[in-house]
């Protein structure tokens, strides 16, 4: 088929009459399906279920420094969890502080300190009259949440298939000392699954920012979620490229073991300078007397270390490749060559991210929600919900069985397609 633009009115008419018979054919097979979170699937969860044996109540939880974890203590986490997260973080265990269960959590809280008390001894952000962040887009709802519910303004970043637009994000940083932050997914982004070139991490860790104040939020959701074996994105490691560049305090950098373990029940973590660690222990102190140890002790004999955590993710990684490259075939069979959408194929992480013609993707995704499928809500991918362009759909294929993705991307499919022509015959 040629692309739609190049068809005359008829044909798009008649084309048009098509697709709605087929659409209604959809609608009548009464579908139930989601497609809207990111989250693993029942089987990639039950590969975890060996962590529910591996502490027994005739076990010993004494960990290696001593420390009873059934026990109060240990504020930034225990010895071999440090090991562990810090192996899957490319950096040093010192630089690390282990939290509770939800990276999300650690991202809330550090903006919630900066607002109150202000970071490494500035100005707290609420008694300043503008705190603004930049914001890569499209990138992930919940990073936009927090910040929104904080009152801080959110600037939209362009992202490239290397990162973010570097030129804007210099230009702004460097001269506006309102901007405190800029959220980041550097490897297999959320929703792009783009992964960071080295120059653009050289260059993040050279910023010359006008707020002494502004840090990256490094949020390495996917570090270690590779779907191929022999080719996997590999980033220059951001800690040691700030420290490299003079810049040692510019960077956090969050992860969790969400999805490697079990999402909400993991272990998350942060890792910075040890002048940012200091800033936040002054208050994680009075937060609580330690995070879950227990949890930790069970992650540690359960992945034994990063070899094993590695094994862990080749296994998650069978489970998902297919579902990544059934939604790729599809979209490729449906709608490639038509000129109607494009979308990304990545080597990692959680989604691919599909955009329409301008102006269509509400509608695309509000007939996929008629006929049963639920999607990401459309403009959730932009800071306020708002997509300029009203284009940028975010796919996860993750959890739905095999067969119910590819009923739900063959149904996504002529949705793009229907919604596509009536844009064409307005
Ligand atoms: N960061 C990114 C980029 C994500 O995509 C997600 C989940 O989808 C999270 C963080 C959530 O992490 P956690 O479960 O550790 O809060």
């Amino acid at each position: 088929m040629k692309p739609y633009a190049e068809m005359t009115k008829e044909e798009l008419i008649a084309l048009r009459k098509e697709l709605k018979a087929q659409y209604r054919e959809m609608q009548g097979k009464d579908l139930r399906l989601d497609m809207s979170r990111g989250k693993p699937s029942v089987e990639q969860l039950d590969l975890s279920m060996g962590m529910m044996d591996v502490l027994s109540s005739n076990d010993d939880l004494t960990c290696e420094d001593g420390t009873d974890c059934r026990n109060y203590g240990v504020l930034t986490g225990i010895d071999e969890a440090k090991e562990l997260l810090a192996d899957m973080m490319e950096v040093n265990p010192d630089l690390i502080i282990i939290y509770g269960n939800s990276s999300l959590n650690v991202m809330y809280d550090t903006v919630s300190r900066s607002m109150t008390h202000g970071v490494m001894g500035n100005t707290p952000w609420c008694k300043l009259d503008k705190v603004k962040f930049l914001c890569p887009v499209p990138g992930y709802d919940r990073h936009f949440a927090i910040t929104e519910y904080f009152g801080i303004e959110m600037i939209n970043v362009p992202m490239t298939k290397d990162g973010p637009d570097m030129d804007m994000v210099e230009e702004l940083v460097s001269t506006d000392s309102a901007i405190k932050g800029i959220w980041c997914v550097p490897k297999y982004s959320n929703p792009q699954g783009y992964s960071y070139s080295d120059e653009t991490v050289r260059r993040f860790a050279r910023l010359k920012p006008a707020a002494p104040d502004f840090r990256i939020y490094w949020d390495n959701a996917y570090g270690v979620h590779h779907l191929y074996d022999h080719d996997q994105d590999h980033l220059i490691e951001i800690l040691a490229e700030c420290k490299r560049a003079g810049n040692p305090d510019l960077v956090y950098k969050f992860a969790s073991t969400s999805k490697i373990s079990f999402p909400g029940s993991g272990i998350a973590c942060i890792a910075a300078s040890l002048n940012n660690l200091e800033d936040i222990k002054r208050q994680l102190k009075f937060q609580t007397i330690g995070h879950d140890k227990v949890n930790q002790l069970r992650h540690v004999r359960f992945f034994r270390n990063i070899h094993g955590m590695v094994e862990h993710m080749r296994r998650h990684a069978d489970i998902i490749r297919p579902k990544f490259e059934a939604v790729e075939e599809i979209l490729e069979r449906e709608l490639g060559g038509l000129g109607i959408g494009e979308w990304t194929m990545p080597k990692g992480g959680y989604f691919i991210s599909f955009d329409s013609l301008d102006g269509c993707a509400k509608e695309i995704v509000a007939r996929c929600k008629k006929a049963g499928v639920v999607m990401t809500g459309a403009g959730a991918t932009y800071p306020y919900g708002k997509d300029p362009d009203d284009r940028n759909i975010r796919i996860a294929p993750t959890y739905p069985p095999l067969g119910d993705l590819i009923t739900a991307t063959e149904l996504f499919s002529l949705c793009v397609k229907l919604t596509s022509v009536e844009k064409l015959l307005k």
